[in-house]
């Protein structure tokens, strides 16, 4: 409602009556929110500014908890990149289909990927009317039958593994068929919808400019964006106009992360400018997490107060920065601090869009607990597990119980000890939690696919993984 900023005036207030009137008609006739996924790969959870990061400003990020809501106890599902998407698109527990590990590139392979007896989100969106896009790293399975396309997404523009080469010069293979390795596949070209593209700028400029694009091409249809910036994952590559922005920090490694998270955020402006141009603001959800939590030594990241890195249970591996705007609706500036989880994304956007999921999810629609129509927690509890490591860990209320290895249980009160170091020592407190997350673990399936690091075994099991003839 840009209007309402201007002085009274009686052409003005005709129009801001009229524009008044429209908008309550659209919600009248029930125009269904858009709902825009803005995820990052491997951001700290200290790394923006609304959780204080002092050296990075992400003026753009903290926009969207400005405008609407920051949680403090905001998680993933699991604490590495696959395993987390795939619960995020399902909204369910990924272990629930065996998506414990992190796909390996083998694009001749069905099953290295999510399983097809799995819903996703924009799947169920599509038979409630909506247009969607997939932007930037998918890594939720290569092969022909895995693809955004056909796993709901009206377009696509990205790439199929678990991270990417950011300049142009470096994407130097025309197609799969030209993959010999694992990490070879970071220098394929892009895919548009189905066919290869040329990238004639930095890979997340590219992402951004695409997303503006299509909310510009789809403003009259709801839509729904799920745009999975690879930044700030490995390789760390940036350019000067980004890097410039951070000569203040000399060690080169967090220079170029912060020069990576910078390009991002100014993407997440663009996007954010778009929906205020095209005055669709207010009928738009946007989300903003982190797929797991910073890999410090790896990328430069810092998640601040958090024990642990990508890859633990621990709250540095799956607590991540998360905030959702929907202005007019969800109140501005607010801070909610029940622990929530991005399997409610879908729960959320199944409800505004007045759609049936095909499987049971495992989140909460979100709204009324932000709008303060509910005053519960939305979850009893949250639960990890993380099948290679025998780690498992829940979250009830203040307290979370938490074996990153298999070896050792701890009890921890995280609400007034964030950085898990001071574990209390009454056993009686813990069984009652072991008992819950023991019982929870037995509706899960143990893992459908070799991952990452069984990639030895796999290339050994199939050794003409790459032979693209073979198949
Ligand atoms: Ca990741």
């Amino acid at each position: 409602m840009r209007l309402i900023n201007l002085r009274p005036f009686p052409l003005f207030s005709l129009l801001l009556s009229v524009t008044l009137a429209f908008n309550c008609l659209a919600q009248q006739t029930g125009k269904k929110p858009n709902i825009i996924i803005i995820l990052a790969d491997d951001l700290g959870y200290s790394d923006v500014g609304f959780n204080g990061s002092k050296d990075i400003p992400t003026p753009n990020i903290d926009r969207i908890a400005q405008n609407g809501t920051k949680f403090t106890n905001g998680y993933v599902s699991f604490a590495v990149c696959g395993p987390s998407r795939a619960g995020l698109i399902t909204g369910r527990y990924q272990g629930r289909f065996g998506f414990s590990r992190n796909p390996l590139f083998a694009p001749n392979d069905p099953n290295q990927g999510l399983p097809l007896s799995e819903e996703t989100m924009a799947s169920a969106l599509e038979r409630g009317g909506y247009k969607s896009m997939a932007l930037g790293k998918w890594h939720l399975g290569a092969h022909k039958t895995q693809r955004p396309l056909e796993r709901g997404f009206t377009e696509f523009y990205g790439f199929l593994t678990g991270g990417h080469h950011y300049l142009p010069e470096k994407l130097t293979l025309n197609d799969i068929s030209e993959v010999n390795s694992q990490y070879a596949a970071y220098s394929t070209k892009l895919l548009k919808n189905n066919s290869r593209v040329e990238l004639n700028e930095y890979l997340t400029d590219a992402l951004s400019r695409e997303a503006a694009e299509f909310i510009e091409r789809s403003k009259d249809d709801p839509f729904f964006i799920y745009l999975a910036y690879n930044a700030p994952h490995t390789p760390l590559e940036a350019t000067e106009k980004y890097l410039s922005r951070f000569d203040h920090i000399k060690d080169k490694k967090r220079k170029t992360y912060a020069a990576m998270v910078s390009a991002m955020d100014d993407g997440v402006g663009q996007v954010l400018d778009k929906l205020e141009e095209l005055d669709i603001n207010d009928n738009t959800l946007v989300f903003f997490l982190s797929d797991n939590g910073g890999p410090e030594p790896h990328n430069g990241s810092d998640n601040g107060p958090l024990r642990g890195e990508k890859g633990w249970l621990w709250e540095g591996g799956i607590r991540v920065p998360f905030a959702v705007q929907w202005p007019g609706t969800i109140p501005a500036g607010q801070t909610y601090e029940h622990p929530v989880i991005s399997l409610d994304i879908f729960a959320t956007a199944a409800a505004l869009a007045d759609i049936k999921p095909k499987n049971e999810l495992d989140g909460k629609n979100l709204v009324p607990y932000l709008t303060g129509n509910k005053r519960k927690a939305p979850h009893k509890e949250l639960y990890w597990r993380n099948h290679n490591r025998k780690a498992y860990a829940l979250r009830k209320g203040d307290y979370k119980l938490v074996n990153v290895d298999g070896k050792q249980e701890l009890l921890f009160n995280v609400s007034a000890d964030i950085g898990e170091t001071n574990p209390l020592t009454d056993p009686k407190k813990s069984k009652p939690f072991y008992k819950k997350v023991n019982q929870w673990i037995q509706t899960l399936m143990d893992p459908v696919f070799l991952g990452l690091s069984q990639g030895k075994e796999y290339n050994e099991q199939h050794p003409d993984r790459f032979d693209l003839e073979k198949y």
